[in-house]
């Protein structure tokens, strides 16, 4: 295996939040690569290091130590100029609160990505994305308009519209009910299946990370095994004993 087939690659990655004596060590030496075109779940009790070790990856969140590579490109240690243009251009967001623009219609959330980087919308990469998350007819409708699943649905297409190296979701089905939920899952398992993203989500729900490849655990900020295609009771049942010895 080439290193060019890892999406990712975190290296000996630490995160200290807070200074003196409100230090939190959030993340503590973890090592790990991330295949491109595949779906992974991190999963670990509330606090654990979850958001952290996605924001690191993300570049949302600077390592107090260590190495993150996005492909070939080093993600710690660049300015936050670069930082901000990175994400934007090679990383797709996907959040629990959806986070899209109440003024703005599900066509132009889509596209603020885009046009946030000033370059020209292109009408045909639009449709298609719009296609693929199912939201063609509601394209000129507002979010206020939707059902939490269309408007993650929105969330979903903005990620993807400039064809990211990765997306990035921190527990994107929290706020959903769990039919609803289902079909986001779904969908982003299609991305990975019919359109070979790399997808890296968060979650601490056994049945959410079930649709995973793999999936990984975190316990006090570092790594405690991975599952590779389990069940939801197989990763419930890892989940209990988490942080034995
Ligand atoms: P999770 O997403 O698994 O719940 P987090 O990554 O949010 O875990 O947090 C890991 C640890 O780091 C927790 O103890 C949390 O309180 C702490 N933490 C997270 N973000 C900050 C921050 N910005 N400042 C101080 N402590 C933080
Ligand atoms: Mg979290």
């Amino acid at each position: 295996m080439t290193v060019g087939s890892y999406a990712v690659r975190l290296d000996a990655v630490s995160k200290v939040h807070g200074s003196g004596r409100n230090q939190v060590r959030a993340l503590d030496g973890v090592t790990a690569a991330f295949l491109r075109g595949t779906f992974t779940a991190v999963m670990g009790p509330s606090g654990s290091g979850k958001s952290t070790f996605l924001n690191c990856v993300a570049g949302l969140d600077r390592p107090t130590s260590g190495r993150v590579m996005l492909g070939d490109t080093e993600v710690s240690g660049r300015s936050e100029t670069e930082l901000t243009e990175l994400r934007r251009d090679r990383i797709g967001f996907v959040f629990q609160a959806y986070n899209l623009l109440g003024a703005l219609t599900v066509a132009d959330n889509v596209t603020l990505p885009v046009r946030l980087a000033e370059k020209p919308v292109d009408r045909q990469r639009l449709a298609r994305v719009l296609a693929e998350v199912g939201l063609t007819e509601l394209r000129d409708r507002r979010p206020s308009r939707l059902s939490g699943g269309q408007q993650q649905r929105v969330a979903i297409a903005r990620a993807l519209i400039n064809r990211p190296d990765l997306v990035c979701a921190d527990e994107p089905t929290g706020a959903l009910d769990s039919r609803t939920g289902g079909d986001v899952l779904a969908l982003l398992r299609k991305l990975v299946d019919d359109l070979g993203q790399t997808v890296l989500m968060v979650t601490h729900d056994p049945v959410a990370a079930a649709h995973a490849d793999t999936v990984v655990f975190l316990a006090d900020g570092r790594l405690a095994g991975e599952l590779d295609r389990p069940c939801a009771e197989q990763i419930a049942e890892r989940m209990t004993h988490l942080g034995e010895p």
